[in-house]
């Protein structure tokens, strides 16, 4: 058997490696491999023509007998790959586990793997690799099903927290297990890595390094009474079951408020699938939000069902993912990186709440699920529904023209009226009152009100803390991060001043720093001092906060909102996480204290997000019998996003914006490439940007930059930023003839939607 140089990529910001590996090895399978002193696990990629003239190692060990992914997934991320411009071995990791290994010693006809390995007889393998595809049974003892039980099922993760100027040997262990294994492992295979001790994770668990944690079993929780009734369809989702067609790629944007009756669309249409013997992924925004559809599925399809979502510790996605590639659920429910999940023949796409920002990746390798999906359909041939109350201006668009499938549910849902939508001006409240205004007289009297009559209030702030950022009153001077371009936020609760970006914190100094005068003032309200104010005013009354803040413990969020939903809650304070797909019977006044507040930022989306933000919290009022009420506040009642966010008249508003949107040339009528540079100087970043430029070869793109970003220091690195125009091909075009080094300073985000 003989070695040859092979192409390896790896999980890490590194070009593709040269490996000596057998003769033949097909490409995608996983290859350990030396980096340095270390091992990881690479992604073969057949055999490199132009091998480095320095010896080659060989690699460690083959670890998959064929590539476990379906073929379908694979072309999948090649294409993703190309698209965003990563490695196929970074998308990896979103479809399979890295510890999830085959067993060489599973035999097929009495022939085990391993002899067909020794003897190098890839081709045999592959081919058997893709009877493993059309049917897993064949295989039955492939992977390790693993049993799911006590200890062994916790999982810790580093938490992300600055680290301490100095460590134990053990705990330095523990962490560069952690970081090695890309920032979790199980916890017995962890202290195997590490060689240490349990209680060295007690201590670092305590010093706030590493967290551990454990299975929240979504689906074991409360029923919801009347989940399984099945309903009859109206007219309206007659013909959008009708307009699907089954067994063909399409593209199908439901449009319907909030209760209209998009879920049970897809349900009907996942009905039809799963009799035909294909599957469904169903894409949703945040897993907080689907308890309730949960129920539904589950009643609907019993033990069908897997869900897969961020908060799973490692061992449930092994689980989850080894069930996948069994064939064993026919129905995947997850967050964003489940449009990577290993199902095969899937007959729908469903992508709800299509609009929402959490289905594109902020981190490397920066994907869009719901564009994804879109691919995935495609690969597929089979037909994909994006549905949402708000949609994003990019599908509205593409419905417009005729590429997508517009498909409206327009009836308002039986005993569900449209709130009363006011809009309180703070500019006159201000000029009345002279001093700054929390709770305009008209909030103050609605919000009294609905305590008299028992009910239920949330009020809507989007930024956390107590304060905004500190001031000094004498010289001017704000108190920013050492490490990052922003202001630090005051907290009262815990007494420190922090920064949002990077977690840096201090106690408040008494006096300023630069010229030593005690008058450094407080700016800007944030929900905690909402929520001190509501307290003032209203003692007697039960007041909840929802925010990162109060939501950090695991589970923190759920027991809130359960708490709000059976009416433990009077008035709920929160930001924009509380605005989302919660139904609470008794919510029968909305406010949101500054209403422009998302306006301001420098966004060409600011006036889109606005809307939808608006448009979904006022639709949290009066979704019971009771009849409900918002209240805008706002510096700016003549904007379109809040005018229309009054009326809730989402096509006026598309009709206002997208002339804008043409007239600047921003998507959806052009696409956009964000290069990102980041150095420790600001003249490094900007020359690489520079540079970057110059060589730019392909026509027609329109190029701004290298700017500064909104936020020009993070973590002490410096930040700069180009911005390319074009059509999606020439912005391809680009990458096609100008990669760039992963290990370099520039990185791309396709189609951003944060320009921070
Ligand atoms: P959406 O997904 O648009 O928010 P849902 O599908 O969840 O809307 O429907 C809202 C509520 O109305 C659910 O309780 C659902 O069971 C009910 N519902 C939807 N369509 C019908 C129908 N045709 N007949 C009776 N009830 C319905
Ligand atoms: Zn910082």
């Amino acid at each position: 058997m003989s070695l040859v140089p092979t192409r390896v990529q790896l999980n890490r910001p590194l070009p593709p490696l040269t490996y000596l590996a057998p003769e033949g090895l097909p490409v995608g399978v996983r290859v350990r491999v030396r980096v340095r002193n270390s091992l990881a696990v690479g992604l073969a990629m057949g055999p490199d023509p132009a091998p480095p003239a320095a010896k080659l190692r060989p690699v460690e060990a083959v670890i998959d007998p064929f590539p476990l992914l379906p073929p379908k997934l694979r072309e999948l991320q090649a294409f993703a790959a190309r698209y965003y411009g990563c490695l196929e071995a970074h998308l990896l990791p979103l479809s399979l586990p890295q510890a999830l290994l085959p067993h060489w010693e599973a035999d097929e006809d009495g022939q085990r793997l391993s002899f067909h390995r020794d003897r190098g007889a890839w081709d045999v393998l592959a081919d058997l690799g893709e009877a493993w595809h059309r049917d897993p049974s064949i295989l039955p003892t492939l992977l390790h099903r693993p049993v799911l039980r006590g200890a062994g099922f916790t999982e810790v993760r580093l938490t992300g927290a600055p680290h301490p100027p100095r460590v134990t040997p053990a705990q330095a262990k523990i962490l560069l297990a952690l970081e090695e294994a890309g920032g979790a492992l199980m916890e017995p295979e962890l202290l195997e890595a590490a060689g240490v001790g349990a209680s060295v994770l007690g201590t670092l668990e305590k010093r706030g390094l590493v967290a551990r944690m454990k299975r929240v079993d979504l689906l074991a929780q409360r029923r919801e009474a009347g989940a399984d009734r099945t309903v009859i369809l109206n007219d309206e989702q007659g013909v959008a079951l009708e307009a699907v067609a089954p067994g063909t790629f399409g593209v199908h944007l439901l449009q319907g408020v909030t209760g209209s009756g998009k879920t049970e669309v897809y349900l009907a249409l996942a009905e039809r699938v799963l009799a035909a013997g294909r599957r469904v992924l169903w894409l949703v925004p945040e897993i907080g939000l689907t308890a309730r559809l949960l129920d539904r599925l589950e009643a609907r399809f019993p033990g069908r069902i897997a869900v897969g979502h961020a908060g799973l510790n490692a061992g449930e996605k092994h689980g989850d993912v080894v069930r996948l590639l069994f064939n064993g659920a026919d129905l995947f429910v997850g967050v964003r990186n489940a449009v990577m999940a290993p199902l095969r023949d899937i007959g729908l796409i469903v992508v709800d709440e299509e609009h929402e920002g959490s289905y594109k990746s902020e981190e490397h390798p920066r994907i869009h699920a719901r564009d994804l999906a879109i691919k995935r359909a495609q690969l597929e041939g089979c037909p994909i529904v994006l549905g949402s109350a708000t949609p994003s201006l990019e599908s509205w668009q593409a419905a417009q023209s005729g590429r997508y499938r517009l498909i409206q549910l327009k009836q308002r849902p039986a005993g569900i009226t449209l709130p009363a939508v006011e809009v309180v001006d703070l500019r006159d409240a201000y000029r009345e009152m002279r001093r700054k205004v929390i709770l305009t007289p008209l909030l103050m009297r609605a919000l009294m009100d609905v305590l008299a009559r028992g009910e239920q209030a949330l009020l809507l702030l989007n930024r956390r803390g107590y304060e905004n950022f500190w001031m000094c009153r004498a010289c001017g001077r704000t108190l920013g991060c050492p490490h990052c371009a922003i202001s630090l936020t005051y907290h009262r609760g815990d007494f420190r001043l922090r920064c949002h970006l990077c977690g840096h914190e201090t106690v408040p100094p008494e006096a300023c720093p630069d010229c030593g005068a005690d008058h450094l003032r407080g700016v800007g309200e944030g929900t905690e001092q909402v929520e001190e104010h509501l307290k003032q005013l209203f003692p007697a009354a039960r007041i909840l906060r929802l925010d990162r803040d109060t939501t950090r413990r695991r589970g923190s969020f759920e027991a809130g909102l359960l708490a709000a939903e059976t009416g433990e809650v009077d008035i709920l304070v929160g930001t924009q996480m509380l605005a989302k797909g919660h139904t609470f019977p008794k919510l029968t006044l909305v406010g949101v204290l500054n209403a422009d507040q998302g306006l301001k930022v420098a966004d060409f989306r600011a006036s889109e997000r606005t809307f939808q933000l608006l448009t979904q919290v006022a639709g949290r009022a009066g979704r019971a019998e009771l009849p409900g009420r918002v209240i805008l506040q706002t510096y700016s009642p003549e904007h379109p996003a809040i005018t229309f966010a009054l009326a809730q008249d989402f096509e006026g508003f598309a009709a206002s914006e997208l002339p804008f949107r043409e007239g600047l040339g921003y998507p959806p009528f052009t696409a956009l490439s964000l290069y990102r540079a980041e150095a420790d100087t600001p003249k490094e970043a900007r020359e690489a940007l520079e540079t970057f430029r110059q060589h730019l070869s392909v026509p027609g793109l329109r190029v701004l930059g290298p700017l500064e970003a909104p936020v020009p220091r993070v973590r002490d690195r410096w930040r700069m930023h180009l911005l390319l125009k074009g059509t999606r091909g020439a912005l391809g075009e680009v990458l096609a003839r100008h990669p760039l080094d992963p290990s370099g300073p520039i990185s791309l985000d396709r189609d951003p939607i944060q320009f921070g």
